[in-house]
């Protein structure tokens, strides 16, 4: 049987996969089992910000395969204790939780925002605030933490205890705040599957101070945002936040399941022994990938992530488009539906993304100029 044959037979049908089987990849370049070349604009969504098959994330990964792979948490070891140290010297962060999904990264800050709250204030403060149009996993609470109702009537009851505020309205927030008991706050400076919507410098400030003035915790997601992907190691630091808990993983890794939940001040010494655990969280290989995946993405990396950024939309734009997002993330409006969008694309030999009616670009971090006005033309064309 073929490969997309033998997929539908037996693969629960959760995903509704274009008629493309990839076989292999290099960089920002893959091919399907019939030989056809796709530049890859949506690098796993976000996740491979190295591409395919990097040589050096690979060497690291193997070397670790070869030398340890996994240990469960009841020991130590030097790749997880690593890793922790980058991610919190490159943030200012002080402790990691790890884990394996984005998902379970913000299962891990809900918890820590309730533990806080259920300490200080009482267990009656257990609401958390998210936005309309987030996104924020797929688990029972991380759907109810998604600020959209299309995803919440099929597996009721959801976990209870989340309100929805909206975006820039920072009245409607602080009205949320005044009459009801609140633990937490979650959001993305960027929502990402809910249309590439950037959140305003002065909006995210404003909700900072906010929680910081009524003790509450202040949460970023960056999964999608995060490692490297805006411009930034992770999008709060193109302002001046200071979040109490920031959450990640897709690019992490950059190809192997690795989350992270980081803690900073007050959030930090919330968890303790036997509160919160994993079986694979900072498992040795990942969190090799994970250590060379930071180690490259230096201030020169990331102004470079800048730029290309910044060329994506000057032709966008140039071309007639309204672009939004930052660095590597970019949302385009369509005038066609953008199915069709992607489908033109496809025949063109270009992958992108949707969210919601926009079509979405995600490239890996390391594609080249050439590569880019390649997809680029393709990308106008189909646009028209
Ligand atoms: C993808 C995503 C998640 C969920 O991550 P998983 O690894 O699929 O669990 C959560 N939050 C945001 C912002 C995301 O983009």
């Amino acid at each position: 049987m073929s490969i997309k044959s033998t997929d539908n037979q037996y693969i629960a049908h959760t995903y509704k996969r274009f008629d493309i089987a990839i076989v292999a990849g290099k960089g920002a370049l893959c091919r399907d089992d019939n030989g056809k070349e796709y530049i890859d604009m949506t690098s796993g969504i976000g996740v491979n910000a190295f591409g395919y098959s990097d040589p050096v994330w690979a060497d690291a990964v193997s070397a670790q395969a070869h030398l340890l792979q996994h240990t469960s948490n009841l020991y130590y070891t030097a790749p997880c204790a690593e890793l922790a140290e980058i991610l919190c010297t490159r943030t200012g962060m002080s402790k990691v939780f790890f884990c394996n999904s984005g998902a379970e990264a913000n299962e891990c800050a809900v918890k820590i925002a309730r533990k806080y709250a259920a300490d200080h204030k009482g267990a009656e403060y257990y609401n958390i605030i998210t936005f309309n149009k987030s996104f924020h996993g797929r688990t029972l609470t991380t759907l109810a933490a998604t600020g959209q109702d299309g995803f919440h009537h099929l597996f009721t009851p959801l976990t209870e205890g989340f309100l929805y505020a909206d975006a820039e309205d920072i009245n409607g927030f602080q009205k949320l705040i005044a009459e009801n008991k609140v633990a937490g706050v979650l959001l993305e400076t960027i929502q990402g599957e809910g249309g590439v919507n950037v959140m305003s410098e002065g909006f995210l400030k404003a909700v900072g101070k906010i929680c910081a003035e009524n003790d509450i915790i202040f949460m970023i997601d960056e999964v999608q945002t995060g490692n490297g992907r805006t411009g930034a190691l992770y999008s709060y630091q193109n302002y001046d936040l200071h979040p109490d808990v920031v959450t990640t993983a897709k690019g992490l890794a950059a190809g192997l399941p690795m989350g992270a939940c980081l803690m900073n001040g007050k959030a930090a010494e919330v968890l303790s022994y036997g509160d919160h655990g994993s079986t694979f969280g900072g498992n040795p290989v990942c969190a090799a990938a994970a250590i060379s995946v930071l180690n490259r993405m230096d201030d020169a990396f990331l102004e470079e992530v800048q730029n290309k950024g910044a060329y994506i939309k000057k032709r966008l734009t140039d071309a007639g488009y309204e672009v939004s997002g930052m660095g590597l993330m970019i949302g385009i409006k369509t005038e066609k539906p953008v199915s069709e969008v992607i489908r033109k694309c496809i025949e063109g030999g270009v992958l992108c993304l949707s969210a919601k009616d926009k079509l979405r670009l995600l490239p890996p971090l390391i594609i080249t100029r050439d590569q880019l006005d390649k997809a680029l033309n393709v990308i106008i064309e189909a646009l028209r």
